[in-house]
């Protein structure tokens, strides 16, 4: 565990990390806890208390990280690192379900991470399903989902079938 963390280090890692959660991307103001301050290589396994080491993490994901510094890709099968939200951009590595309920990994880290983080747990799950119901999320700036305006005229054609018109792909 942390030996000592100075507040200005906690501070500014929490601003760093635009006061949301690395890894499931929870904002604070949705959550009732307090984010953590998550050591990206736990100490325990050789990581620092510098702040290179250092990032914000909800309560449940640093939980479920625990020690671990690699997962296994469900897909491969190999073990790889998980994802380092300090070094690396969420929405290369992760994505939102069309629904915006759960986070998909787009190759082999991002997989491993949803497995070994539970990042669709059945808390998350049934939180974010109130947060679309606020209409908080998906969010509109985290990911790789741009809100559009709705057409003038909408595609009934498309709402009939079902077909998603509200969002669309970034261009990366
Ligand atoms: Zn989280």
């Amino acid at each position: 565990m942390s030996v000592y963390i100075p507040d200005d280090v906690k501070e500014r890692v929490r601003q760093q990390a635009g006061n949301r959660c690395g890894y499931c991307r929870s904002r604070q103001e949705y959550v009732l806890g307090f984010l953590e301050i998550d050591h990206i290589i736990p100490t325990a396994r050789g990581g620092s208390d510098g702040e290179d080491n250092l990032w914000l993490a909800c309560r449940l994901c640093n939980h479920y990280k625990g020690m671990q510094t690699h997962g296994r890709d469900p897909l491969t099968g190999r073990r790889v690192r998980l994802f380092n939200p300090r070094k690396q951009r969420w929405s290369q590595h992760f994505r939102w379900s069309e629904d915006g309920l759960y986070i998909v990994g787009r190759a082999a880290c991002g997989r491993a991470t949803v497995v070994a983080l539970n990042l669709n747990n059945l808390i998350a799950e049934m939180v974010r399903r109130k947060w679309i119901e606020a209409g908080w999320h998906p969010p509109k700036d985290w990911g790789n989902m741009t809100r559009v305006s709705l057409p003038a005229q909408p595609d009934r054609l498309a709402f009939a079938r079902g077909v998603r018109v509200f969002w669309r792909r970034n261009e990366v």
